[in-house]
């Protein structure tokens, strides 16, 4: 499964915001895979209302939602591309990471150590950026001296081309940018490919605010959010502490009405779900048989085969065709019979291009 990866400085509440994330893991049936999983590993449930629309209209036996993993990366301090603070064995788990949460201090308490003195999210984000750069940097220049000597030494174009996108990096990393906001062309992508560099790694951010603010943010989220705007970054204000008492609640009825006191229609946890997902480029097709309504995981773009490859691997090798009803079809005429007489079931082949909210059925040969 793809895993987003919790980061930020010391203190700005990622453990909080970690032990939400298990414990909702824990309290949800479908998670029967949690046990097995890393203490810093938790696979979450991808709250999708389509899901339950679909289940509301089909009545199946059971309804299983998709997942997502987050990992709780600790330790990250100034200084940890140069191997402080345990810094290296830390920025090693992030390159394991398809995408990075970066958890922002947006709260005022003294009783909580900082380090840095005043509340600064910029600053914060900068340090962090510039460990992570700092590391990238590494990693390029350590490629580069081998590509030198081979675009030295022999005519290779190849290697010469190689030569100039990672000078190109080089010199974006030194100015204190991030990889992910150079324009590399998809055909140069591979000088840079094996390197798994960390800040070419797609971002969100939590602005951690107090709970007086989680409806509008505070001063300190809007000044991160102007900040990241040209990045194109998303920001989600929430309050971490709040979200770990949330996630221990049993009853649902608790958990609405603490909800209502802070005019929350829904855990900023589910935001930060949904956010990530999309973050990741996923998308959800679904199955819906009276046994089993599922939600299932794919990258966008996926033809219908690797589609069917998630379910099993036989789906993918013996493909024939997809039955398709688009999501919306499938709600407005209520069932699947009722899209088949009104002609929305439709019959795609192997170059189909699924659709986020597909719902689909697979035929193929064993
Ligand atoms: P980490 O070092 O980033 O993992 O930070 P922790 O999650 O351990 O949080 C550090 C301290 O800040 C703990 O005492 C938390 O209870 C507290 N904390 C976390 N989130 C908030 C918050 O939103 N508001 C306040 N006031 N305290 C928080």
């Amino acid at each position: 499964a793809l895993q987003a990866g919790i980061v930020g400085l010391p203190n700005v509440g990622k453990s909080t915001l970690f032990n939400a994330v298990s414990n909702s893991a824990k309290a949800q049936a479908s998670n029967y895979r949690f046990c097995t999983i890393e203490p810093n590993v938790g696979l979450v449930d991808v709250p999708d209302e389509r899901l339950d629309k679909l289940a509301e209209l089909v009545q199946p036996n059971r309804v299983v939602p998709t997942t997502i993993e987050f990992v709780d990366i600790a330790g990250l301090v100034k200084g940890a591309s140069k191997g402080e603070g345990l810094g290296n064995k830390f920025l090693a788990n992030i390159r394991e990471v398809d995408a990075i949460v970066h958890v922002i201090r947006c709260f005022e308490d003294e009783n909580i150590l900082r380090e840095e003195g005043e509340i600064n999210p910029v600053g914060d984000k900068e340090i962090i950026d510039t460990e992570l750069q700092l590391k990238d940097l590494e990693s390029v220049e350590k490629k580069l001296a081998r590509i030198e000597k081979m675009a030295r030494t022999g005519g290779d174009p190849k290697a010469k081309r190689e030569l100039e996108v990672l000078l190109e990096c080089k010199d974006h990393l030194e100015k204190g940018l991030n990889i992910r906001a150079l324009d590399i062309a998809k055909e140069d992508r591979g000088a840079i490919a094996d390197l798994f560099l960390l800040t070419e790694k797609p971002v969100l951010y939590v602005a951690n605010v107090d709970e007086a603010s989680i409806l509008t943010g505070n001063k300190y989220s809007e000044i991160l959010k102007a900040a990241v705007q040209s990045e194109g970054a998303e920001v989600i204000v929430m309050n971490n502490s709040i979200e770990a008492q949330i996630s221990e609640m049993e009853d649902p009825d608790d958990k609405e009405l603490f909800l209502s006191e802070y005019s929350l229609t829904e855990p900023g946890l589910n935001r930060l779900i949904r956010s990530t997902y999309k973050l990741l480029q996923l998308i959800t097709y679904f199955t819906a048989g009276v046994q089993e309504v599922r939600a299932w995981t794919i990258q966008n773009g996926w033809k219908a085969p690797q589609a069917a490859s998630v379910i099993h691997t036989d789906f993918e090798k013996g493909f024939i065709k997809a039955e398709v009803i688009s999501y919306d079809d499938y709600v407005k005429f209520g069932s699947e019979t009722a899209a088949r007489e009104n002609g929305r079931f439709r019959i795609e082949g192997k170059e189909y291009v699924v659709s986020d909210g597909d719902v689909m059925h697979f035929r193929f040969n064993v």
